[in-house]
């Protein structure tokens, strides 16, 4: 029978608004619900997560996992074999926190997750205090901890300096913030070069972006990053995301691939599809438009030809695969 092994369900905490989950991904992904926002429920966070663990070991796949790309097939002897055989206790320290317990933002994407999932329906609560209590439990692995803002945009959470302080007081070096950029954000300028900003921009005109966002904040955004590249070492990468009837031509693509060949630094360009067609799969019959695939064979050539890194996430690569729309 075979066996499988996921490293995000491992070593990831990822805290949601009504949630702690054991990794990002986009299928349902394992987890406990809150019942206390004061308060980590250590106990129920461990057996939880190894409950998931040796599911996967024994070779079952959850109902959460179901549909997730991260679980691998493994060799590696099951059931905690060598915890077994000494009678130890397994430890899986956490070396991945990512921050999305808030819907704080000062724009309103068409394609927002966070307004999709929770609408009004958010407790808003401190995060800092459970933080601590990770560290005073022992439940990190400072060494290696990674920290991910994701959101509600970052830089409208009252809580980011603190929250910050609290991981680099612990020794936390490796950022990734995913930002709409339109707030300028000093707080990464002492960053390091292993940190990341992805700024999902998702278009190349002023137009396109109050459309995309329902804000006026194109000119902000580019200024900000321009400023972000000059004053710190953090790497910066741009964000496409494609919106059907929005932002799926190729003038719109042209006019990002511009903004980006100058303003991408150590990072990527990054193309995606919109999350209410697939992630948030509002649309269960949706299939890829045909111009979805040379959008992203154009930009992806385009970025080869200007020594820029292009990326798709694989569950985007997948989709794309799939029967198209003609
Ligand atoms: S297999 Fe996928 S859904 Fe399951 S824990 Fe891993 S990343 Fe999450
Ligand atoms: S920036 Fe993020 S949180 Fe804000 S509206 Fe857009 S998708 Fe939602």
């Amino acid at each position: 029978m075979p066996s499988y092994y996921c490293k995000m369900l491992q070593t990831t905490l990822h805290f949601l608004p009504n949630a702690v989950k054991f990794c990002c991904s986009c299928a349902e992904g394992p987890g406990v619900k809150i019942k206390d926002y004061n308060n980590i429920n250590k106990k129920e966070i461990e057996q939880t997560r190894l409950k998931f663990i040796n599911a996967l070991r024994n070779g079952e796949i959850p109902k959460e996992c179901k549909g997730c790309f991260e679980y691998k097939q493994t060799e590696i002897p099951k059931k905690g074999f060598f915890e077994s055989l000494f009678k130890k206790e397994e430890k899986f320290p956490v070396n991945y926190i990512i921050v999305d317990h808030y819907k704080q933002c000062d724009c309103s994407c068409v394609y927002c997750s966070q307004k999709i999932l929770y609408g009004d329906n958010v407790t808003q609560y401190a995060l800092l205090p459970l933080i601590k209590q990770l560290y005073a439990n022992n439940m990190i692995d400072s060494y290696n901890l990674k920290v991910e803002f994701q959101g509600g945009n970052i830089s409208c959470l009252n809580e980011f300096d603190s929250l910050l302080e609290e991981f680099k007081k612990n020794k936390c070096r490796n950022y990734a913030v995913l930002s709409n950029g339109i707030k300028y954000m000093p707080q990464l300028e002492n960053m390091d070069s292993n940190s990341f900003i992805c700024i999902s921009l998702d278009c190349g005109t002023r137009e396109t972006f109050n459309k995309i966002k329902n804000v006026d904040g194109f000119d902000s955004t580019i200024e900000n990053i321009k400023r972000l590249r000059e004053n710190s070492n953090i790497c910066i990468a741009l964000k496409y995301i494609v919106i059907n009837g929005i932002n799926d031509n190729m003038d719109e693509v042209n006019a990002f691939l511009n903004i980006a060949k100058d303003l991408v630094k150590n990072g990527s360009v990054i193309f995606d599809i919109d999350y209410r067609d697939t992630i948030l799969n509002i649309n269960p019959d949706f299939k890829v438009p045909s111009h979805y695939n040379e959008i992203f064979k154009y930009a992806e050539e385009y970025c080869k030809q200007n020594n820029i890194p292009f990326t798709a996430p694989v569950f985007t690569k997948n989709i794309l695969e799939q029967p198209v729309n003609k």
